[in-house]
């Protein structure tokens, strides 16, 4: 237990030192990304500058990439204590559904959400359960690259409120599927890895649980459970 203890203390240590570098990296990073804005800018001016502008733009989303994993990086290792307070979940669904209608609909992803009657409010941090659907919502749409479709579902039960979301994707083979919300766990070329981490330590935060399942017809479907409303606030 001793020697755990002691582990612990070190991990807290690397992640302090590891946030600390992170938010140094990202102000050289900013203005490397604003030089290279104004060398993009020169090149297009330039006759014969078509390979220069390839270099550049290569140099572009490298940039973009480590920028993103700073900020998504920080986002985990500043994120505030949640601020509980009582929301009705179809309407947090509904206007997250509106932000991110235009980006599934350039996607060719038909979005549908389904849930049931009974209005109950659920003690939630509005802006970060937000941002842990957003995250789901932006895995799907990765996952459909040809398109298809997502469905949100919210049901209430006793003391609990349901919230999942399923795609139409090609699912997560089942040994990666333990593997999903480790931070910096990913399959893509540009990805960070950071966004499935950031969404279970939000949800888990608000005392919730959240798993990844197979769905039968291919795809996958991420559930996330939350305590309702009759829990302490705090
Ligand atoms: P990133 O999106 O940057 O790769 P995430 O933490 O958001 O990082 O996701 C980790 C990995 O989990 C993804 O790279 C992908 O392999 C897998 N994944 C997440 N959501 C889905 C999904 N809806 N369908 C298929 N694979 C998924
Ligand atoms: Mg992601």
């Amino acid at each position: 237990a001793r020697a755990d203890l002691v582990q612990a203390e070190r991990l807290t240590t690397i992640g302090k030192m590891a946030a600390h570098i992170t938010h140094e990296i990202r102000n050289p990073l900013s203005s490397i990304g604003l030089n290279l804005e104004l060398l993009e800018e020169e090149i297009a001016k330039l006759q014969e500058g078509r390979e220069s502008a390839q270099l550049v733009s290569a140099i572009r989303a490298e940039v973009d990439r480590l920028s993103r994993i700073a900020e998504q990086y920080l986002s985990v290792a500043r994120r505030p204590r949640p601020q509980r307070q009582p929301e009705r979940l179809q309407d947090l669904i509904e206007e997250l559904t509106a932000f991110v209608g235009p980006e599934l609909e350039r996607a060719h992803v038909a979005l549908r959400v389904e849930t049931d009657d009974r209005e109950v409010d659920v003690l939630v941090d509005e802006a970060q359960l937000r941002q842990a659907l957003l995250n789901l919502i932006r895995n799907a749409r990765e996952a459909m690259p040809q398109g298809g479709s997502i469905t949100i579902a919210v049901h209430h039960l006793a003391n609990s409120a349901e919230i999942s979301v399923d795609d139409t994707g090609p699912g997560i083979p089942e040994e990666l599927r333990a593997s999903v919300f480790d931070p910096f766990f990913t399959t893509k070329q540009r990805g960070t890895g950071l966004g499935l981490a950031v969404t279970r330590e939000i949800i888990e935060s608000h005392e919730g649980t959240i798993v990844c399942e197979a769905l039968t017809a291919g795809g996958t479907r991420f559930r996330i459970t939350l305590p309702a409303e009759e829990s302490d606030p705090q």
